[in-house]
């Protein structure tokens, strides 16, 4: 047995069997494999082999072609070892012996070949050290893609162990099959976490080595409310864990009885409450959890989890299926915030140093006009369909802002030259997440309907915190005097200036901050649909009085740990049973 503690990203308890995802780019653990599943190793070794032998042909042909022999020839090299007997005995044997999978032995084998060069003295052979590395990498994307992709056909509930998991290969797990999952990487809000929430499975990140210690196979605890996971658990820790999650359950049925009723404070001010979405899938479960509309339709989706840009009609179609199950409730519609930890395929491949500070979201867009205008044009077509908004993410300079205005002014210009219909006086609305745009907002609530604020970032980018790294994720704290102030700032230049301003960072549905932002004058919260509950219940269990005398006092104090302490104290006293 054992405990592991790390970052629960998404609330819950799950017990079941294990399936581990192992990353291609890292030391392989070895793993136990039972002697009647070895025949499975030595098929898969063999099925991988071939898969890159085709792969390398395919490319020293191409090459060749468009370059010449000689560096064409670069991939005999590789083909040459794939196909080197001695290589394949030393594998299979490996796998007997050792009892172990495929990869593991691979790893063996290429790490011995990897040594005897680096050891040779000719410079040129020296060399090849880094062709041993690309050919086991090659082989190993065969090896561990071949699990991802078996993860689309299960057949039994599993929950996911893997070193990490983009953003779309999260929001690609079969919902019925993934109990739940558990990372060695990532942070609360990062992607992969904020896609846990709103599937509404058990998550826990920031586990450091965790896929080390598991084997596909064993029984894992994944508990997402205290951040732990205990491999192989005793009776004692199987019994605990059922308790504690029967607790939870009886609490949701509790909560549920407030679905219909509105958020509003015990003096009559009522809240809008909003609910953030990947997929227009997830928005008949939002509303049934209580969602008054979409504050935050992420559609960087629609791309991440296709391989190739959607079409101006793959937009289309989404917003149109999004705006048919709000049945005329609004619709915020944010354009691409592609980048950092929401890599397209195609930047994969070409990763930057610092993603987060790099050519991310509006950037992105503003680099890549003909993609953000085949975006825009769905979004207006899409406007005569029903209460659309549209929001900009990322903006960090007034012009930014306007040369964003002028395109979707280009498209509607176009459109009317076609005369396609669309709505004129479409709200448009930015995404307050950089502190740049956050110290300017009097200037930008001049020239937008609305805001939306970008806690996740916000915090990231206020507090120097990457907001995706295990190692700092202590650090990442939304109660730091200095984002708080920001965010009182932000509230107030919208309220100035008369324009409706949300959260819709993750914040927005911890409960620990409920009263606080109330008491700012927040009036549009935006959060996953399964935390719409329990923030409803403290807003409809207070004044709007005693938040604000709450908010004063928060905001006097020169700490997180005082404001955290501080708010769970005063939530308690509203309701007990809270976190
Ligand atoms: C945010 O930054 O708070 C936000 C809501 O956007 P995202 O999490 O998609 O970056
Ligand atoms: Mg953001």
């Amino acid at each position: 047995m054992e405990i592991k503690k790390g970052i629960g990203v998404s609330p819950g308890v799950v017990i079941c069997t294990a399936v581990v995802l192992d990353a291609e780019d890292l030391v392989v653990p070895k793993r136990h494999v039972p002697a009647e599943e070895l025949t499975r190793e030595f098929e898969r070794f063999g099925s991988s082999i071939a898969s890159s032998v085709v792969d390398l042909t395919r490319l020293r042909d191409d090459v060749t072609g468009k370059h010449g022999k000689e560096i064409g020839g670069i991939f005999d090299f590789h083909l040459g070892i794939l196909k080197d007997k001695s290589m394949i005995t030393q594998v299979s044997k490996e796998i007997k012996t050792q009892s172990t999978t495929a990869e593991y032995a691979f790893t063996v084998v290429m790490r011995r070949y990897a040594t005897t060069f680096s050891a040779m003295q000719d410079r040129y052979l020296s060399e090849r050290v880094k062709d041993i590395y690309d050919i086991e990498r090659r082989v190993l994307r065969h090896l561990i893609g071949e699990k991802h992709q078996d993860l689309l056909h299960l057949t039994q509930d599993v929950v996911v162990i893997a070193h990490d998991l983009l953003p779309s290969q999260t929001a690609a797990l079969d919902r019925n099959r993934v109990k739940g999952f558990a990372t060695d990487a990532g942070g609360r809000t990062s992607h992969t976490a904020i896609v846990a929430r709103a599937m509404g499975i058990p998550a826990v990140v920031g586990l450091g080595n965790l896929t080390r210690e598991v084997n596909g196979g064993d029984v894992v605890i994944i508990d997402g409310n205290a951040g732990v996971v205990i491999v192989n658990p005793d009776e004692d820790q199987l019994a605990e864990h059922r308790e504690t999650e029967k607790r939870r359950l009886r609490m949701e049925t509790q909560l549920a009885t407030l679905v219909d009723l509105p958020a509003e404070t015990l003096d009559g001010v009522i809240v809008s409450m909003q609910a953030n979405i990947e997929f227009p899938a997830e928005i008949d479960d939002a509303l049934s959890r209580g969602a008054q509309g979409i504050g935050l339709y992420r559609t960087e989706f629609l791309f991440l989890s296709s391989d190739v840009e959607p079409t101006e009609e793959d937009h289309y179609v989404a917003y149109a299926e999004a705006l048919r199950r709000l049945k005329g409730r609004p619709l915020v519609i944010r354009t691409l915030d592609l980048g950092a930890d929401k890599q397209s395929q195609h930047h994969q491949s070409n990763p930057e140093r610092n993603p987060f500070l790099g050519d991310r979201s509006i950037r992105m867009c503003l680099h890549d006009i003909p993609m953000f205008k085949r975006q825009l044009r769905a979004i207006m077509r899409a406007s005569v369909l029903g209460d659309v908004r549209i929001m900009f993410p990322m903006i960090s300079t007034l012009m930014e802002l306007r040369q964003a205005k002028m395109v979707l002014n280009d498209v509607m210009e176009e459109l009317e030259d076609e005369g396609i219909a669309f709505r004129r006086d479409l709200p448009v609305g930015m995404m307050v997440e950089v502190p740049a745009a956050a110290i300017m907002a009097t200037n930008f609530a001049k020239e937008v309907n609305f805001f939306s604020i970008g806690t996740n970032d916000l915090i990231q980018y206020t507090l120097a915190v990457d907001r995706t790294n295990e190692k700092v994720a202590g650090l990442f704290c939304p109660a730091h005097p200095s984002v708080l102030l920001l965010i009182r700032d932000i509230i107030r230049a919208g309220g100035r200036s008369g324009i409706s301003v949300s959260v819709c960072g993750e914040m927005a549905g911890e409960p620990l901050y409920t009263l606080l932002l109330l008491g700012l004058g927040l009036n549009v919260f935006s959060m996953n649909g399964p935390d719409i509950p329990e923030v409803k219940k403290i807003i409809r269990s207070t004044t709007m009085e005693h938040a604000k005398t709450i908010a004063r006092k928060v905001m006097s104090f020169d700490s997180e740990r005082q404001v955290m302490h501080f708010l769970r104290e005063e939530t308690r006293k509203i309701i007990p049973e809270a976190f």
